[in-house]
Parts: C-alpha cells; sequence; structure tokens
C-alpha cells in the first residue's frame, strides 16, 4: 500500500473470497455460520488496514457472508417479480395503476392481502400521480421487508431457517458499513454471475439508501458494481441511478465490463435460456462506454445545476462530495476507454479532486496505465486480491485463462505480466 501511495496511487483491499452454488454443502449450520462470521471479522479487519492511508477502498464479495442459496433464491424472486410486473402493464408504458397494483397483489398473495394496498400504493406514489412506476415498484421491495419476505415465502418456499440467515446477512452487512464509515474507509460490492446478481444488486440498494445520504459530510459508503457486459446493464444502471436520486441518495458504482463470460454462456446454453452477455466484444466495449458517457453526462449536468445555484445564491461551491449525488469508479484495463473518459472529464471542466470519478486496474495488470494516471493526479487505484495462496492464485489463473481466450493483441503482455505476479506471489509464499 504505502509503496503504491508514493506514486499516488490508492488501493483496494479485496480478501479473495469465493462462493458458488453447492459450496458448504458438507458443512452443517453451525460449522457454516461459523464460517461466515469469520469471513465478516476478515473483512472488519480489511477495513481496519486499508484506513491507515486516506480515501482507500475494500471489496466484498457478498455471497461469502451467508448460503449461497439465499441469493439464488432471492434473484429469482426478484427477477419473476419483473416478469409480473410487465404482464400487469397492459399498455407497456411502464406504469400501473392501483387497480393493476391490486390485481398483481392477488396474484402474488391470493386475496388475503389485499388490505396492504393502499398502505403500499399511498406510501409508495410519492408524486401523487396515481401511477407507480418501475421504480416506485422496486422501491416497495426495499422498503418494506415484511413484503419480500411473504413473496419469498410464496414464491420459493423460504422457510424459517433461510429467513434467519438472511436476517443475519443483514446483520453481517450493516456492521461493516457502520465500520467502514467509522474508520472512513468506501465498500466496493463486487459484481458476480448473473444468478445471484438481481439478489446483490438488491441489497447493494438498501444499503445505500442508508448509507449514502447526501448530506453524509464524507461521501457516500456503498459502491455497487455494474457489469456493462450484461444485455440488461444500461436499463439497470438507469434504475438505480434514479431510485437513489429520488430518494436524495448518492448513486455510487464501479463499473467493469464482467468477468464471467465464460462460465455464463456455457450455463445459458447448457440449461437453455438466453445468453445474458453482448454476443460480441463490440457491443461490450459500445454498452461499456455508453456507460461512462451517461454517467460523465449526469456528472456535468450536476455540475451546470451547481453553477446556476452558486450564480442565484451568490455563493462559489466548486463540486465536491458534500454536493455531488454521483460518484463512480472506472475499473478497466481499457486503454481505449480511459483515454476517451479522460478527454471527457477535460472538456466537461470537471476538477480531478472533486472525487466524482476514480479508475482502477488489477493489481498485476496494466501497471503502465495506473502509474501514468497516478503521476498525472488523476485518481486511480489498484485492486489487491489478497489471502492465503491456494485461494488467490485461482483468482490470478482465471485472470490468465481470461486473458488469453477472449482479449485482444494486448493479450501477451498482460500474460507476461500476470505470470510475473503469480511467481512472485510463489516465491514470497516460500
Ligand atoms: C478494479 C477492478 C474491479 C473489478 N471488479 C469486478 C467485479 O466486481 N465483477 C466482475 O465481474 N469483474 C470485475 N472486474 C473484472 C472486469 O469485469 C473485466 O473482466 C476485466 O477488467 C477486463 O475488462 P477490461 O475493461 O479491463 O478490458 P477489455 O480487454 O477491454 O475487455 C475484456 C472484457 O470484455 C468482455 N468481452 C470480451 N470478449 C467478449 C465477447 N466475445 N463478447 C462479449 N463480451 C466480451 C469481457 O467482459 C472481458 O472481460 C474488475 C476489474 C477491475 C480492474
Amino acid at each position: 500500500m504505502s509503496k503504491l501511495k508514493k506514486h499516488q496511487i490508492g488501493t483496494i483491499l479485496g480478501p479473495s473470497i469465493e462462493s458458488d452454488l453447492n459450496q458448504n454443502g458438507s458443512l452443517s449450520d453451525a460449522e457454516k455460520d461459523m464460517k461466515f462470521n469469520q469471513i465478516a471479522d476478515e473483512y472488519l479487519k480489511c477495513i481496519k488496514t486499508a484506513s491507515k492511508q486516506s480515501n482507500n477502498f475494500i471489496a466484498v464479495k457478498i455471497t461469502g457472508l451467508s448460503d449461497p442459496g439465499i441469493f439464488k433464491n432471492l434473484s429469482l424472486t426478484l427477477n419473476s417479480l419483473n416478469e409480473i410486473f410487465d404482464q400487469f402493464d397492459n399498455d407497456q408504458d411502464g406504469k400501473l395503476v392501483k387497480s393493476d397494483l391490486k390485481k398483481l397483489f392477488i396474484k402474488i398473495f391470493g386475496e388475503s392481502e389485499t388490505h396492504l394496498i393502499d398502505k403500499v400504493f399511498d406510501k409508495t406514489d410519492s408524486n401523487y400521480d396515481r401511477l407507480i412506476d418501475r421504480i416506485d415498484y422496486y422501491k416497495i421491495l426495499l422498503n418494506d421487508q415484511n413484503i419480500l419476505r411473504l413473496i419469498m415465502n410464496k414464491s420459493t418456499k423460504m422457510n424459517q431457517k433461510m429467513d434467519n440467515n438472511f436476517n443475519q446477512l443483514l446483520v453481517r452487512l450493516d456492521e461493516l458499513c457502520k465500520t467502514a464509515r467509522q474508520y472512513k474507509v468506501k465498500i466496493l460490492i463486487d459484481a458476480e454471475q448473473s444468478y445471484f446478481q438481481p439478489s446483490i444488486d438488491y441489497i447493494a440498494m438498501r444499503l445505500s439508501l442508508r448509507y449514502n445520504n447526501l448530506l453524509d459530510e464524507d461521501g457516500p459508503i456503498i459502491f455497487n458494481t455494474h457489469q456493462m457486459y450484461r444485455k440488461d446493464s444500461a436499463s439497470r444502471l438507469q434504475r438505480d441511478y434514479e431510485l437513489l436520486r429520488r430518494n436524495k441518495s448518492v448513486f455510487a458504482t464501479k463499473l467493469v465490463r464482467g468477468a464471467y463470460i465464460v462460465g455464463e454462456r456455457s450455463r445459458a446454453k447448457k440449461l437453455g435460456y438466453p445468453d445474458p452477455i453482448h454476443d460480441n466484444k463490440e457491443s461490450t466495449n459500445k454498452s461499456y462506454n455508453g456507460a461512462v458517457e451517461f454517467l460523465l453526462s449526469k456528472l456535468y449536468e450536476n455540475k451546470r445545476n451547481l453553477e446556476v445555484k452558486n450564480v442565484n445564491d451568490g455563493s462559489s461551491h466548486d463540486l465536491n462530495v458534500r454536493n455531488n449525488p454521483l460518484e463512480f469508479m472506472i475499473a478497466s484495463h481499457n486503454q481505449e476507454t480511459i483515454i476517451k473518459a479522460c478527454e471527457k472529464l477535460d472538456q466537461f471542466g470537471i476538477d480531478l479532486n472533486s472525487g466524482a470519478v476514480y479508475f482502477a486496474q488489477l493489481y498485476g495488470m496494466c501497471d503502465q496505465i495506473t502509474y501514468t494516471l497516478g503521476h498525472s493526479d488523476y485518481p486511480v487505484y489498484k485492486y489487491i486480491a489478497y489471502g492465503k495462496v491456494n485461494e488467490v492464485i485461482p483468482f490470478l489463473v482465471r485472470r490468465a485463462q481470461e486473458n488469453s481466450s477472449i482479449f485482444d493483441g494486448r493479450a501477451t503482455v498482460e500474460q507476461s505480466m500476470l505470470w510475473n505476479e503469480i511467481v512472485n506471489r510463489l516465491i514470497f509464499w516460500k
């Protein structure tokens, strides 16, 4: 960390914790709880280490903090709720009137819960237009855990044990967020496989509503991650931005292309559902660059609004973490993407110290980009995946495999850098 700091490079510390379905199968419930608590403790230690320097981040894979089955079930529920919304949105304008919402509730719960409708509708329809759009609908689930629990009970037969596990997960995450706030460290929530991702997004949004209040002096604590290789990523990005904006919370995200392409494609093929990933690299690039442009244009809009406000009330505030509802990290090794983003930042006159935009690369990859950005005063970070050697090496090897199968001409340089990194760690281990 201190070596990087000398070159004006910050650190993202990421304990190498991986989780997937059918993992932990042989453990008893008590052993699983113990394992998840140990992982939470590891993240707490990680926050304290990261705090030794100012403005550092930690990266959290939240599926490591509870039974992966919970994330899968919640994701299935959230996906089917989206489909149900579409079924009742007769004119496909993305909005439901109250009578449609009532029919939707009856479809989910039967007649038994219709008494909830009035309360839910009035609480959600904050602009009193008597319509519920997709963002309001999502907010119902974010606000009211009882409704979500009722739905999960119905749709996935969630039992008491799973319910307790879910609550424990939220308690663990709450403790991490409070500690991060205390130590002034920010939390990046890593994105994972698409069958977990709706639940990760859901939890990240709940935490953002709680820990990214626009009035917080130190700026947002929670950064979610958007994987732009997914076909639905642009609409998810816009939904999350709009939801947090409406609720006076800061939208903060790490933009990545996505690391699970091989597994995603083969799972979709094997189970016979549409491939969620863009068909080719060009579409992923377009989607990623489009997301950077979308967020930069929102940033510019915020800057312009602030300038108008300055003129109106005679103040002279610059864009900073106290007045800016949007922060994002361009987490990429793609030179073209990075150059384009730097040019736009310059064109829009966004101050590099505003705390609105960060860049990041993985440790052991594209050092030439990271060091150049650092030496040119751009806020730039290295993501250091650390842990026991047998836990970290698979992460590095996966990167090397990913590069060899799908990267462009940069692959040979990257492969040799990655190989050096693997060898360094093995020598250090000995
Ligand atoms: C700081 C940091 C944090 C990260 N965190 C996460 C995370 O939380 N979750 C996560 O999933 N990944 C994460 N990644 C990895 C990231 O998603 C990419 O795998 C990696 O950065 C390579 O993309 P690139 O933009 O750097 O490079 P590029 O070479 O421009 O892009 C390579 C990427 O393009 C996409 N691609 C390649 N070929 C095709 C094709 N034929 N069709 C469609 N798309 C294709 C893939 O996503 C591939 O990884 C992170 C990366 C960084 C730098």
